[in-house]
């Protein structure tokens, strides 16, 4: 592989010369700013080599950088070996950022290239502000890139689906009403919106475009009146877009969209996202104002209503049923059956498929066994995984996508006997999760000042981890979602408060490299506690339901108060999986769930 990225690395320098370009900068991105990414926009991938899901590649004639979050260190290390890319440890205090970098490294005048079209007009504006600073150009109309892409992929032709009652909990003319209230406080004619999750909520549609991820490609631009949904027609069938006329929404070319930008009438007022909408398609809107806000859609949907919680509770007793038949094949299986950390993948998505409303995994399993559990992102594949057997600590995060609702959960599961180191680091991390599990806070709290409840117990042990404790999960929409994160180093963002309604996930770590990786992850429905003199208070109530294995747990490490949660937890689990159960996967669940004096 080393010798095809060396290649297209130097045709890309060979590009760059030829179009006057000194850096060529690829973000991990398209034109909805997605997090995961259709095959045509995984451009830094293939230039690189580098398989993660977060990256910015930059390219000189002299160097080639990779930036990344500490999630991909190892990986990133060992898959660039050999391809001439330096890897940057993103957040490392002697790393620069990749403005700071070009700052520093390029001489006044030279030319930075970042297609603008898959480039937020928010990223635009920190590289804009860094070249004018330090006199370099910044261009934004070439794709680079693409342009020496033999074979590049086409865009995804995934089939489109009305998501219906009694899944839906919202109809079209609601949502649409509810974003054109928000319109109006903004004085604004249109709104353009172009994340995919935003625009498959508002139209209660899902697609299949992109892996794990229940989106559809498009745009859309909602005026006071008209709705334009800019989308491939053919991905609908016929009786779907009838019924999208039905309810005033116009269907028009999914690339049609920039050329709708520019006929917008003079003087009229946009709504953008700047985080959300690229600047290379703004630059279409050249005749209306631009006002700026976080898209509608954004916010409404992160806060689930009544009849969708009730959905999500259902869907988590079948997801946790599918589970614990998952976990009782695993341990009747240790000493008869070969299994590796592919099989594990396989068994949860097969477990899953069984239940009803099951459509999807929520992401790639993450099965990872001893030292590949310390790394966060780890992902098996064919090529290179592990086989299950001598001691150890097994690693499983995992997630489905069903009509109602989107999972995502973590274990860790000892085989053979844990060790007291093993079981002190297991036990800080339950305690973490515990103590945000409990939490009682005033409503509208910035999400991240719960992280510290998180990481005290590890903290206590002198370790941390590098990612977040808790990001937003959507409506069987994507598994990570906005605007609320459990991070402290999410970016001040005044709209990132906990809100009543709002589905995160609880998934403190901790990770020793080469050794062992844990995490417990369940997700939390914030919800109303009370008002007292000092205002609304929030509280959290547990969504997920499946055993927290307790043979890793030194029980002295918890409080009374601790165990009793534990305790209480398992018992509802019980109460709520075992109708759903039957034969070895019922006792499997009966003993896992006993009180902890007696496990
Ligand atoms: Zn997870
Ligand atoms: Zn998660």
């Amino acid at each position: 592989m080393p010798s095809a990225i060396v290649q297209r690395l130097e045709a890309l320098r060979r590009i760059m010369r030829e179009q006057g370009v000194d850096a060529c900068v690829v973000p991990t991105s398209d034109p909805h700013l997605s997090e995961y990414l259709p095959e045509r926009w995984q451009g830094r991938e293939w230039l690189s080599g580098f398989t993660g899901s977060a990256g910015t590649l930059v390219v000189c004639q002299d160097f080639a950088g990779l930036w990344t979050d500490s999630r991909y260190w190892e990986q990133a290390d060992s898959e660039l070996r050999g391809s001439g890319i330096q890897l940057m440890r993103a957040g490392q205090a002697d790393t620069p950022s990749p403005h700071d970098w070009a700052i520093g490294r390029l001489a006044r005048g030279a030319t930075i290239s970042i297609d603008g079209q898959v480039l937020s007009r928010q990223a635009w504006r920190q590289w804009r502000d860094a070249c004018q600073e330090a006199g370099l150009r910044l261009d934004t109309g070439r794709d680079l890139p693409g342009m020496i892409w033999p074979g590049r992929p086409g865009p995804p032709a995934g089939t489109i689906t009305a998501h219906a009652a009694p899944w839906s909990c919202r109809s079209r003319r609601g949502n649409l009403d509810a974003v054109r209230e928000d319109m109006r406080r903004h004085d604004a004619h249109w709104h353009l919106i172009s994340a995919l999750d935003d625009i498959a909520w508002l139209f209660n549609l899902r697609g299949n475009d992109i892996p794990y991820n229940p989106v559809f490609l498009a745009h859309a631009l909602v005026g006071r009146e008209a709705v334009r949904l800019f989308v491939d027609a053919a991905k609908l069938p016929e009786a779907l877009r009838a019924e999208l006329a039905a309810d005033g929404i116009e269907l028009e070319p999914y690339e049609d969209i920039a050329a709708a930008l520019a006929c917008l009438p003079e003087g009229e007022r946009l709504l953008v996202d700047p985080a959300r909408t690229t600047v290379g398609l703004l630059e279409s809107a050249a005749f209306v104002d631009k006002i700026e806000g976080v898209n509608p859609v954004h916010l409404l949907k992160s806060r689930k209503n009544d009849a969708e919680i009730a959905n999500v509770r259902q869907t988590m007793e079948h997801d946790g049923a599918a589970l614990c038949e998952f976990f009782a094949w695993f341990e009747s299986a240790q000493g008869r059956e070969r299994i590796t950390e592919l099989t594990i993948d396989e068994r949860i998505t097969a477990a899953r498929a069984r239940r009803p409303g099951f459509v999807s995994p929520s992401f790639g399993t993450i099965a990872a066994w001893r030292a590949n559990g310390a790394m966060p992102h780890y992902h098996a594949t064919p090529a290179a995984h592990a086989v299950i057997e001598g001691d150890g600590l097994l690693l499983i995060d995992s997630g489905g996508q069903y009509l109602g609702g989107t999972t995502d959960i973590t274990r860790v599961v000892p085989v053979g006997t844990p060790t007291a180191e093993q079981q002190r680091d297991y036990t800080a991390v339950l305690k973490g999760m515990i103590a945000l599990s409990r939490a009682v806070f005033p409503a509208g709290l910035p999400a991240y000042a719960l992280d510290a409840l998180a990481r005290g117990p590890i903290w206590r042990l002198g370790a941390d981890y590098g990612h977040g404790t808790g990001h937003g999960v959507g409506y069987f929409m994507n598994v990570h979602e906005g605007p609320q994160s459990i991070s402290w180093r999410a970016t001040a963002n005044p709209h990132a408060v906990m809100a009543a309604g709002m589905i995160t996930s609880n998934e403190p770590g901790l990770y020793r490299p080469g050794r062992w990786g844990i995490r417990i992850e369940n997700l939390l429905l914030a919800r109303p506690h009370g008002t007292t003199e000092f205002g609304d208070f929030l509280r959290f109530e547990t969504l997920t339901l499946c055993p927290i294995d307790m043979r890793c747990i030194d029980a002295a490490m918890l409080d009374t108060e601790e165990t009793a949660w534990l305790d209480g937890y398992h018992d509802q689990v019980r109460e709520r999986l075992s109708p759903l159960l039957e034969g070895a996967a019922l006792e499997w669940l009966r003993a896992r769930t006993r009180p902890l004096a007696a496990a």
